[in-house]
């Protein structure tokens, strides 16, 4: 498997110094919390899958409502209007579940980047059919993560996911995010820091003219950038600011919702209401490739009006509302809220946080420790505490490998060490998450 993985398969994201991709681990099972790999050897996954498994892997009535689902109605397209009972059933889920955000209306896409592309678009046609076709531009945060299709690329806060894909979409502007350990401001007052970024914000709309841009998009607690929870007045403070200027906000969640920060959406975590959402990832838990945008009624009740009709809209996917999709993630929203993954998230995320707190107490190279925000969090490495330079490649990548020998699948990006393991986790797992970076970072040592 290891030849013939290393013959057929592109794997773009595996760095040469990432311990689990060279030779690649090759993972054959997985149950509960934990997978297996083709040696035998069992760990925690404290990545959970990649942020989505919430409800770990053995999540029978997912299991049941897709084979259900498969053997009544296995796939039809809604894109031209038909549609099923698997799809009206989980958009009224949605439309209860994200009634405290202000978001009604369910779109369905296949993922996470399409999800993004998809409120990107529809955020330009929302003011084009409003008379204020002149509003094109994005704005988003250095930082930010939106996936991987052009729109998401453009917006992107990330040179890495950039750079070799340019020219991207034009009119893309990227503001600084409230990053405390490292920021052009020199701020290390969380609540400063905060204020600062949204001037940096006020400016760049001043500067570019509000009358021009179409949407902000962020993510409540930046993920893939390094897990960065802002202050709380950070989201409230972006809101205002594009209220007031006629500016769509997308709430990029597809990390956040359905639990991971410890509340049931990021944007209701800081008491915000966005015009859309885009959801993918926990969704369906990762037993299915699927996504929603959720739409806010006003901008829903925009498209409606146009005198074109909702043709005039253009969007859609063949796989838009897959029913076995549909099925999957309206067992896992019943199980996420049975099970109100979101209690745990918060509990369990204290826990690793404070447990991380005391490695970095005993660890130079850990130079910050984030999250306290549910199960995401992140150590940044550096090689010098004062200086703050990132570690070296080599060295997180043997943090990395010792730490999975001794029990726990860590996620390694740029200098960061990310943890965001299912949600089901238990105390007891939260301790072999943390002793089996103890003995990755005394491995270093
Ligand atoms: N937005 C955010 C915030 C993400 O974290 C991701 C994936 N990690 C995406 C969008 C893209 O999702 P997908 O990989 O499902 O296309």
């Amino acid at each position: 498997l290891k030849e013939k993985n290393a013959r057929s398969l592109w794997h773009p994201m595996a760095h040469p110094a990432d311990s689990l991709a060279n030779p690649p681990t090759i993972v054959t099972d997985a149950a509960g919390v934990t997978i297996t790999d083709v040696d035998g050897h069992t760990v925690v996954d404290g990545v959970g899958g990649l942020w989505n498994v919430n409800l770990g892997f053995s999540c029978q009535p997912v299991k049941d409502a897709i084979s259900g689902q498969l053997d009544r109605l296995p796939y039809y397209s809604i894109f031209r209007g038909t549609t099923n009972d698997a799809v009206i059933e989980l958009a009224e889920e949605l439309r209860d579940f994200f009634a405290p955000d202000g978001l009604t209306r369910a779109f369905y896409t296949s993922g996470g980047s399409d999800s993004v592309e998809t409120a990107l678009r529809l955020a330009r046609q929302y003011h084009k059919i409003r008379g204020e076709g002149g509003r094109t531009k994005y704005l988003s945060l250095k930082k930010g993560y939106h996936g991987t299709h052009f729109g998401g690329a453009s917006v992107n806060g990330n040179a890495n996911f950039r750079t070799a894909y340019e020219p991207l979409l034009p009119g893309c502007f990227h503001i600084p995010a409230p990053y405390t350990y490292r920021n052009p401001f020199d701020e290390t007052d969380p609540e400063k820091l905060a204020q600062l970024c949204l001037a940096a914000l006020e400016d760049e709309i001043a500067f570019q003219g509000a009358g021009t841009i179409a949407a902000l998009i962020m993510e409540p607690v930046l993920g893939a950038g390094g897990v960065i929870p802002p202050h709380a007045s950070f989201m409230p403070g972006v809101r205002e600011i594009c209220s007031r200027h006629g500016i769509l906000l997308i709430a990029d969640e597809v990390i956040t919702a359905f639990g991971r920060t410890g509340s049931w959406t990021g944007s209701r975590h800081w008491g915000v209401q966005p015009d859309f959402a885009c959801t993918a990832k926990a969704i369906t838990n990762g037993y299915f490739p699927f996504g929603a945008v959720m739409i806010a009624e006003h901008v829903a009740e925009t498209f409606e009006k146009d005198e074109t009709g909702r043709a005039a809209i253009g969007h859609g996917y063949t796989y838009s509302g897959h029913p076995v999709g549909a099925a999957a993630a309206l067992a896992c929203l019943a199980e996420t809220k049975r099970l109100k993954v979101n209690e745990n998230a918060a509990a369990r995320g204290r826990e690793l946080h404070d447990g991380l707190l005391a490695l970095q107490g005993k660890y130079e190279v850990i130079g910050d420790v984030r999250g306290g925000h549910g199960l995401m969090c992140a150590m940044e490495l550096v090689s010098d505490r004062n200086t703050k330079a990132p570690i070296d490649k080599k060295a997180i990548g043997a943090v990395q490998e010792e730490t999975y020998r001794a029990g726990a699948m860590v996620r390694v990006s740029g200098p960061n060490i990310i943890l965001s393991p299912p949600l089901v986790l238990t105390s007891e797992d939260v301790q072999t998450i943390l002793s089996a970076l103890d003995a990755g970072f005394a491995a270093l040592a």
